[in-house]
């Protein structure tokens, strides 16, 4: 049936969406960390501008199963799902910019994929064929973005896949773009996002780099339809002319990608090349039938206010990082840096994060003098022992001084700590993280965490996901949140302690959330403070550019004017 016949049908009040799913696959060249996660973001945010249902997958070359057993300091921050998957940053990126909630089935690894293949194998599923790489391999790819399709209700899927084009790594990922292509023609379509470097010693911008990338794009039988042109600048005509004759890309498919001062322009920019529009042509796609929940409008605002705020707003992050190179620590911690930018924004704040070395707080005591001169400190969360005493004597000075603190998971586990020693006068006081036979274990680890831990079950083992949390009445979080029961995404094995609960209620650390179901406490907070808060879950996950989180705007505002 011809589609402009499917699209006039309409099923009584049953919406019949006669759209077939179009795929859109964005490859990156020449370097890695150019930003396809972003960009793969903001041609969401455009398309869904326009009133398509978009959704995205990200496709690792990791033969791990999920980010989670990934060191943060190699792989970035681990992301966490409602639904409890540990994925990749990036997946934090498309709901930041979509301003919705991902599942599992928006990350996707090689270890899952042969995971799959194999059992698939195992339970006969094969009907006795050899099972070979290619197509069974690639196969489960594809069959596993139908899924995202479905799942997510989606128009167009768009999958990121991971690392450059030429690694061996992320073949198989190619090769399930070029099968699907392959089998449907119209509805595929391949985005290459490439760099153009301006070296010193020349001084111009060179497009080689880029001819090149896409060459080996198309060694692997895949030919871009579009190149997203990352560089310092915007490219001129007659780089633009270049990679459209070289590799064969069409002139004004060539978009030019170049540095912003906030990535939450990008849409804008992407808009204005009029991006969405050459890429419904490119996929035949009819009309959107849907008008969209979020229009350009709100992020144009957005970026006007990014670019006017003025009065800076200094956050002081405390962790044990020195040893990692500054750009891994951003990756790091992410959406706890998103989330400070978000809440600041919206109360018409220059955010200024900065990095404070827990360990330089355990030698010397005039180190902590320094915490004086930020509106904000915020001891997010971790694992391990190092620079964990460094972290309680900042959370005892912000304490002490009144300056607005927001302890994050383990922030909220040391803080505990730090009351106990300090106000209940129990200087032994310990999570059982770091001293498992303290005599004053306030933070203790989870029963089922025990079993999982004596067995080495490590895997996506933590609590994890999406649990509700009860807020009490007339507590700082229930004023902040504006309703008395909230959803939060977890990550952690040990929690508070409910044997110190009433000795710590009675000294002036009040539980305002707690989980019914288990009777966990997951907010603590002091009364005779500004703003010291410190929570068992990750609230930066949910926080939005359009929609800050409460607590980070709670932050934000009780650290105005202090210095
Ligand atoms: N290490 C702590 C735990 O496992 C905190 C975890 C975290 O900060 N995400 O409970």
């Amino acid at each position: 049936m011809p589609r402009e016949v499917l699209n006039s049908i309409k099923v009584h009040s049953v919406k019949f969406n006669p759209m077939r799913t179009k795929y859109i696959f964005v490859t990156g060249g020449v370097i890695s960390t150019l930003g396809k996660g972003i960009t793969t973001s903001a041609i969401a945010t455009l398309l869904e501008s326009k009133g398509y249902k978009v959704t995205c997958v990200k496709c690792d070359a990791y033969v791990n199963i999920d980010a989670g057993t990934m060191n943060p300091t190699e792989h970035g921050e681990v992301f966490v799902t409602s639904d409890g998957v540990e994925t990749d940053q990036d997946v934090g990126n498309y709901e930041r910019f979509l301003h919705r909630s991902l599942s599992r089935v928006n990350y996707l690894t090689t270890g899952q994929v042969y995971q799959k293949v194999i059992e698939r194998e195992r339970n006969l599923e094969y009907g006795g064929r050899c099972v070979e790489v290619v197509p069974h391999v690639p196969e489960e790819v594809i069959r596993r973005l139908k899924e995202a399709a479905k799942r997510d209700d989606a128009d167009i899927v768009i999958a990121e896949i991971g690392g450059t084009v030429g690694e061996y790594q992320n073949v198989l990922f190619l090769e399930a773009d070029r099968l699907l292509k392959r089998e449907s023609p119209d509805d595929v379509i391949n985005m290459h996002v490439s760099y153009l470097p301006i070296p010193k010693s020349v001084g111009e911008m060179k497009s080689k780099p880029v001819q090149y990338s896409i060459r080996t794009l198309q060694s692997t039988g895949i030919q871009p339809e579009f190149v997203i042109a990352r560089a310092e600048r915007s490219l001129d005509d007659k780089r633009k002319e270049k990679i459209a004759v070289f590799g064969n890309v069409s002139y004004e498919n060539i978009i030019s990608n170049p540095d912003v001062a906030s990535i939450y322009e990008i849409p804008l920019l992407f808009a204005s090349d009029h991006l969405a529009e050459k890429i419904v042509k490119a996929l035949r796609m009819p009309k959107a039938s849907s008008s969209s929940r979020f229009g350009l409008t709100k992020w144009e605002h957005l970026a006007r206010r990014i670019k006017n705020v003025r009065t800076p707003v200094r956050v002081g992050i405390v962790g044990k990082y020195f040893d990692t190179g500054e750009f891994i620590l951003e990756d790091s911690y992410i959406s706890v840096i998103e989330a400070i930018k978000h809440a600041a924004w919206r109360l018409n704040r220059k955010p200024e994060v900065q990095w404070l070395d827990s360990q330089e707080f355990e030698t010397s005591s005039r180190a902590l003098a320094k915490l004086n001169n930020f509106h904000a400190i915020i001891v997010p969360g971790g694992f391990g022992s190092r620079g964990v005493l460094g972290k309680i004597r900042a959370i005892e000075y912000a304490r002490r001084r009144k300056i607005p603190y927001l302890g994050l998971c383990y922030g909220m586990q040391l803080a505990v700590v730090e009351f106990a020693r300090n106000v209940l006068g129990k200087p032994r006081a310990h999570t059982e993280e770091i001293d498992s036979k303290t005599s004053d274990p306030v933070i203790h680890i989870l029963p089922e965490q025990k079993q999982l831990m004596a067995k080495k079950q490590y895997g996506a083992s933590m609590r994890l996901g999406s649990y509700e949390c009860a807020l009490t009445n007339g507590s700082l979080a229930r004023s902040l949140y504006k309703k008395s029961v909230i959803h939060e995404r977890h990550r952690h094995r040990y929690e508070l302690n409910n044997k110190y609960r009433e000795e710590l209620e009675n000294r002036g650390m009040s539980i305002s959330g707690v989980n019914r179901e288990r009777n966990l406490a997951e907010i603590v907070e002091l009364k005779n403070h500004p703003f010291f808060v410190g929570v068992q879950f990750h609230p930066e996950f949910q926080s939005r550019p359009l929609e800050p989180h409460p607590l980070f705007l709670g932050l934000v505002k009780a650290g105005d004017g202090r210095v």
